[in-house]
């Protein structure tokens, strides 16, 4: 990916494309690899950097969804199971099987857990990746050295998907734009175009780094903005009711040790009703997430003190060891986009887990989960060519092979994270990093791993990308000094 060109080809490009899409996460590069590989000429704009948004602030789950499971959401949690299954299958490099221990206090547990994960493999048919068991006390204590025993009767094994959100998105950007995708960050779409009668024929996005307003034509127009995605169909149809509220879920992350094991713990059941994960993620440990409302949807949502207090006191009660506010390592927030069909004029309602809206001709597609992305962009480019009358080719992407990124060793610049000067290069040469931000944030995992380390590899991080993009020192203390103001947030 190259930036530079693309804008290029943007500049020079004399006919409307065939389909544009506003948002650079997991459901707007789903689209774009999704219509590219149908052999469509498509254009996706980003306001800030790809993933930016809530693609990569995730549990880092592919799954079918425990906690829909026990609220009876069968459909959901089927479909999803088979969306895990594809990008296992399609992503390897990038997802792997997770094995998860529900620790067990009492028979009733044992039997109730048990056969609800019983039925999660039943659900997931012939794509199951593994098979659930129940585990004996000493079983669970071997898998898990560090849960707190007390009163521990076993355990249910089940198994699930996990994977780096971000890294995974990029490789889709990536594969996208091999594919004849035309894809820009730092493109906000300010207003749509629209001729005589009012239909939809184009956008209107400014270049963030230069203030370059450009006008684009276009023959449909996906809006993939997640929790953003109101604005956008307001400017469809200026009298659209609001489809979403909000709600944040936070994270923080730890040292290995809290969770001695390659084995991932579920919490079934908080003092709040939800299930809460302790994975092993790069060799950290992340725990969340939470559900708490909230007003609105910004792009650097921050963990409430009552959220880390939540998730310490929860886990600490599973653990031998309590952790405590000073053993986080990077505390992150992501903002779910809660969707409520009925407030939509024209719901064209294709499954439970994601919905997809009509204002005009603006097609837009939002909820459902990482998990269901491939989906989601199956569903909203079919949308398009029928709105549009596209000529396209099937959908190939349930089993359309996304590219690894290309492994080159290098040297480390933080003795704590194994990312590399290497990684730094790549990123700007092939992934369209711009900023340390883009870097440490999404295109190595720095800043979700450890804030501290991320901070202090900036300057490093600053002076390689200012090779590459040929900037100064002054662009270099700029850069530092934004990451850090930013980084700062993840510290507690
Ligand atoms: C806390 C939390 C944990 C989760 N964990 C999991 C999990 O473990 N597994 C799972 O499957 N799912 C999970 N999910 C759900 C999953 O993360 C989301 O469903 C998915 O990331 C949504 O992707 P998206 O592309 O729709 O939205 P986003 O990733 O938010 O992307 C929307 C993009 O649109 C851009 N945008 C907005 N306005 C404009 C504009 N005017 N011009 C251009 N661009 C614009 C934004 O900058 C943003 O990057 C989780 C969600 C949350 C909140």
């Amino acid at each position: 990916m190259n930036r530079d060109q693309t804008l290029q080809r943007v500049r020079e490009r004399d006919k409307p494309w065939d389909i544009i899409v506003i948002g650079g996460g997991a459901t707007g590069v789903g689209c774009a690899l999704d219509a590219a590989s149908r052999g469509l000429n498509v254009l996706l704009l980003e306001q800030h950097d790809l993933g930016k948004g809530t693609s990569s602030r995730s549990t880092k789950l592919v799954h079918g969804g425990v906690r829909y499971l026990a609220q009876g959401d069968i459909r959901l949690v089927r479909e999803a199971l088979a969306e895990r299954s594809n990008i296992l299958q399609n992503a390897p490099h990038v997802v792997h099987t997770q094995e998860f221990i529900v620790p067990c206090f009492g028979l009733w547990q044992k039997i109730f857990y048990g056969f609800g994960l019983k039925f999660y493999d039943l659900l997931a048919g012939s794509k199951r990746i593994g098979r659930s068991r129940v585990l004996s006390r000493s079983e669970t204590i071997e898998r898990l050295p560090t849960v707190n025993s007390a009163g521990l009767s076993g355990g249910i094994l089940y198994h699930d998907g996990q994977f780096d959100d971000a890294r995974l998105l990029i490789d889709m950007a990536s594969t996208a734009d091999a594919l004849g995708a035309s894809l820009l960050n730092y493109a906000a779409v300010l207003d749509l175009l629209k001729d005589e009668k009012g239909a939809i024929v184009g956008v209107q996005f400014q270049d963030a780094e230069t203030g370059e307003i450009h006008n684009v034509l276009s023959r449909a127009v996906i809006n993939a903005t997640g929790a953003f995605c109101d604005p956008i169909r307001r400017m469809a149809d200026a009298k659209a009711k609001p489809v979403v509220t909000f709600a944040q879920g936070s994270h923080i992350v730890l040292e290995r040790r809290f969770l001695a094991s390659d084995t991932a713990m579920m919490i079934p059941k908080t003092s709040d009703g939800r299930v809460l994960f302790c994975i092993p993620w790069h060799n950290h440990l992340i725990v969340g997430t939470t559900d708490t409302p909230v007003g609105s949807a910004i792009l650097e949502p921050e963990a409430l003190d009552a959220e880390i207090d939540f998730i310490l006191a929860t886990v600490g009660d599973y653990l031998t060891s309590r952790p405590t506010p000073d053993d986080i390592l990077s505390v992150f927030a992501g903002i779910r986009p809660l969707v409520s069909r009925s407030a939509a004029k024209n719901t064209a309602a294709l499954s439970r887990s994601h919905e997809l809206f009509l204002d005009e001709n603006l097609i837009t597609i939002t909820g459902g989960k990482w998990t269901t992305y491939r989906q989601m962009a199956e569903e909203a480019v079919n949308s398009a060519i029928n709105v549009a009358g596209l000529d396209a080719g099937d959908c190939i992407t349930a089993t359309l092979a996304i590219s690894p990124p290309v492994e080159n060793g290098g040297e480390r610049l933080h003795k704590d994270l194994p990312y590399t000067d290497t990684d730094v290069v790549r990123a700007v040469r092939d992934e369209m990093a711009r900023s340390v931000e883009d870097v440490l944030a999404r295109r190595t995992r720095a800043l979700f791993l450890n804030a501290a380390a991320a901070i202090e590899m900036a300057p490093k991080t600053a002076e390689l990308m200012a090779i590459e993009l040929g900037k100064d020192n002054a662009w270099c203390s700029g850069e530092v000094a934004k990451f850090t103001a930013i980084a700062e947030k993840y510290k507690v």
